[in-house]
């Protein structure tokens, strides 16, 4: 496995022999099972696997999250070693926006709502970052993770918007055996904290039992969420239920519907999503 900070590294071992398939997965690091399946899923599907390990500061609207954000970049090598990984990218900030850096990516209208309301300039950093990467790597195939649903949405705007040759695949949300979902942030969070987690999942499970009963009224569906959330005293960010692909706001569910919430457990934002219908 080659391990490099510098571009022109990159570059180099990327078009080595040119015919290769190559497949990317993205990551901010504090990898744990959910990167891992991505990784092993790019590992079946193409020739050679890069894995980037990057904490974008500027997809960050809170220097705290920023500050706090777990590392641990020889536990992450070695975990990419076992799984057979063949290039990792793990620059300094300097080097991804060194000083003159002026160029940024914005997705207009898919970025706004949801995480984009709540975390201004967030999608613009993830964008901007995973544009970067794909100019990069220039892979054939990027791997990304259905637990950032409107992540997902906004990369393919993007993809399709600007024309970028590659292909996007996306992978379920990989949980704890009690239904979290996995994120580095878990960490962060206390024993207690750790236990209340799992009402993400929980008052998620409720809403779409709900709707396996027939309940089709979006607002009744975020009551059983919010209330579910209330029974831990967990903070509520925001509780959303739309169109998976437009991320318009659902009133009454007739298809496909994503259904996503943010909340603060110990001070550690979480967030979770489920595709019910
Ligand atoms: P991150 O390091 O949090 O930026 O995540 C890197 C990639 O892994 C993103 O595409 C995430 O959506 C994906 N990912 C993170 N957690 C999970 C999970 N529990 N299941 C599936 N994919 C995940």
């Amino acid at each position: 496995m080659q391990v490099f900070s510098e571009i022109v590294d990159i570059r180099q071992a990327r078009w080595k022999e040119p015919s290769t398939r190559w497949g990317l997965v993205p990551t901010m690091g504090f990898l744990h099972e959910g990167h891992l399946n991505l990784v092993r899923r790019a590992r079946n599907e193409n020739d050679r696997v890069g894995v980037s390990i990057f904490v974008n500061p500027i997809q960050f609207n809170d220097t705290k999250d920023l500050d706090h954000y777990p590392r641990d970049l020889p536990r992450d090598l070695a975990l990419l070693e076992k799984e057979g990984v063949d290039l990792v990218w793990t620059p300094t900030p300097e080097q991804v926006y060194p000083e003159n850096f002026q160029t940024y990516i914005t997705v207009e209208k898919i970025s706004q709502p949801l995480e984009g309301k709540a975390r201004p300039g967030h999608f613009r950093g993830v964008t901007t970052v995973v544009a970067k990467l794909f100019n990069i790597f220039q892979p054939d195939r990027a791997y990304f993770g259905q637990k950032d649903a409107q992540q997902v949405a906004v990369i393919k705007q993007m993809i399709e918007d600007l024309n970028f040759n590659l292909e996007i695949i996306i992978c379920p949300t990989v949980r704890e055996s009690d239904g979290l979902a996995m994120s580095s942030r878990n960490a962060r969070l206390s024993p207690q904290g750790r236990v209340d987690a799992t009402w993400l999942y929980r008052a998620l499970s409720n809403a779409r039992t709900a709707f396996e009963q027939g309940i089709r009224d979006a607002q009744k569906l975020k009551g059983i969420i919010l209330k579910t959330l209330q029974e831990k005293n967990i903070r509520v960010d925001y509780i959303s239920i739309t169109n998976p692909v437009t991320l318009q706001e659902l009133e009454i569910i007739q298809q496909e519907a994503l259904v996503s919430l943010a909340a603060f457990v110990d001070e550690v934002r979480l967030i979770d999503n489920m595709i019910i219908g």
